[in-house]
């Protein structure tokens, strides 16, 4: 039996897809993740605990485990694995992404240069030290001010987070310095701080690029770009913040804007040196061209790839649609994925954005949603009593709709439809109070 090496943060819902795809392929699994190490085995799933920023020390422990049980192909979920999951491959002669091009593609800034270089369109960029930067001066250092055509509209991003975290659109000299210090404050508080990632210190100032955006989701072969799917994201992402809702495919654009997408994906990929793996790439699409804006070394994230099922043309009639992580497991252990497809039904998911900061409550309508015509599942992964936190600062949603329907437009106008019928109780949060406010409140009360 063939053994996969799955590299995760936790156990989740993608998680348990692996699993049951390799129950299907008869395949075994073995986990990597970075969880509590105080509890023996915590998620029972005799995953490798791992450090995911500690990366030598990481490797080494999946090195020595798979010499007790050889391993046979790897699959990394979410960013933070990548990096790892390449040395692994590396150290055991297992076809994936190299190391060096998997760090390129994990860090904004080395993706703008690498893309530059290789002729791609990029907007200006420069980089910024949160550490360092100043209401006054913004921009890390006087040479780098003088160097770059600073303009507005332009976009502060940090270097290494994900999920549009952080992300955000500046008009102004005094917009930029207030999305500085908010910068500062995200990437300084103690979940970014333990992840013990330096690179969080760096961000990107970058002009802004107007137009629609598309994702492309793709499997590389050796050099080769397999496309799965390319995605429209119909909501304008034009700022202050970026958080994405709808995806839909397959894309409406054009025949000409498609192939424009997939060519350019193709060059970027080959510009970081992807090679032989999943990718999950975001670009925005102007008259002046395609502005890849990253090509991650990974799948579509968590529940979203929920939204992609597969036929393969070796066995067309068989009745039911495969996931993509079953996609993945075979082509982790070497199968070519030409034969598989995307099936023939538009699909797509909405994460449901979070309207507002507070402590979530509950929510009423689920029902209703889930009887929309073409919604196939509502899953709310908000739990009550949580703390929501929007975007810039935080890196949720309350959870996710999936609809699929002969076209995309249909898929669209169910998502909206179901969404609408979902209403989400929220409570404020009750204002923390500084010592000395409590002392004064004691002192009246
Ligand atoms: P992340 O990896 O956190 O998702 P991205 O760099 O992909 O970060 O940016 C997140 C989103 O922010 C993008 O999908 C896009 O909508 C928006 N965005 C990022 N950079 C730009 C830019 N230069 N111009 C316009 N929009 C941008």
């Amino acid at each position: 039996m063939s053994t996969v090496l799955v590299l995760a943060t936790t156990t989740g819902y993608q998680t348990r897809a692996f699993g049951d795809a390799a129950v299907r392929l008869g395949v075994d699994l073995v986990f990597a993740t970075d969880c509590c190490h105080l509890i023996e085995d915590p998620w029972q799933d005799h995953a490798i605990p791992i450090r995911f920023y500690d990366e030598d020390s990481s490797v080494a422990a999946i090195v020595e485990a798979a010499r007790q049980r050889p391993i046979d192909g790897v699959i990394a979920v979410g960013d933070r694995p990548t990096v790892i999951a390449a040395r692994v491959a590396d150290a055991l002669g297992l076809s994936f992404h190299s190391p060096a091009a998997a760090a390129i593609a994990r860090d904004k800034r080395r993706t703008r240069e690498c893309l530059r270089d290789a002729g791609l369109p990029v907007p200006w960029f420069v980089q910024v030290d949160t550490r360092i930067a100043t209401p006054e001066s913004p921009i890390a250092t006087p040479e780098s001010r003088l160097q770059t055509p600073l303009s507005y509209p332009c976009v502060l991003k940090p270097v290494a987070l994900s999920g549009s975290r952080g992300v955000m659109r500046v008009d102004d000299d005094r917009a930029l310095a207030a999305a500085v210090d908010r910068l500062r404050a995200i990437v300084e508080s103690p979940d970014v701080r333990a992840e013990r990632n330096d690179a969080h210190e760096c961000a990107l100032l970058e002009g802004f690029i107007p137009g629609r955006e598309y994702a492309l989701e793709g499997l590389m072969r050796q050099g080769a770009l397999q496309v799965l799917a390319v995605f429209d994201k119909p909501d304008p992402l034009d700022g202050p913040f970026f958080e994405e809702t709808v995806y839909v495919t397959p894309s409406a654009a054009p025949d000409g804007t498609r192939a424009a997408i997939v060519e350019a994906v193709t060059r970027a990929a080959a510009a970081i040196g992807l090679e032989h793996g999943p990718i999950h790439a975001e670009c925005r699409v102007n008259p002046d061209g395609v502005f890849v804006l990253e090509v991650a070394a990974r799948p579509i994230g968590g529940l979203c790839a929920r939204a992609l099922r597969f036929t393969s043309t070796a066995s067309p009639q068989s009745p039911v649609p495969s996931p993509l992580e079953e996609l993945l497991l075979r082509h982790a252990l070497g199968e070519d994925p030409g034969a598989w497809c995307r099936e023939n039904a538009a699909s797509g998911v909405m994460m449901i954005p979070i309207p507002r900061g507070g402590i979530y409550r509950g929510v009423g309508g689920t029902d209703a949603a889930r009887a929309v015509p073409c919604v196939d599942h509502v899953e709310i992964t908000a739990k009550a009593d949580q703390r929501l936190v929007p975007l810039p600062e935080g890196a949720s949603y309350l959870g996710f709709i999936f609809a699929r329907a002969p076209h995309g437009s249909a898929v669209e106008h169910a998502l909206r439809a179901a969404h609408a019928r979902l209403t989400f109780a929220i409570d404020a949060e009750l204002p923390v109070l500084t010592s000395a406010q409590i002392h004064y409140n004691r002192g009246h009360g």
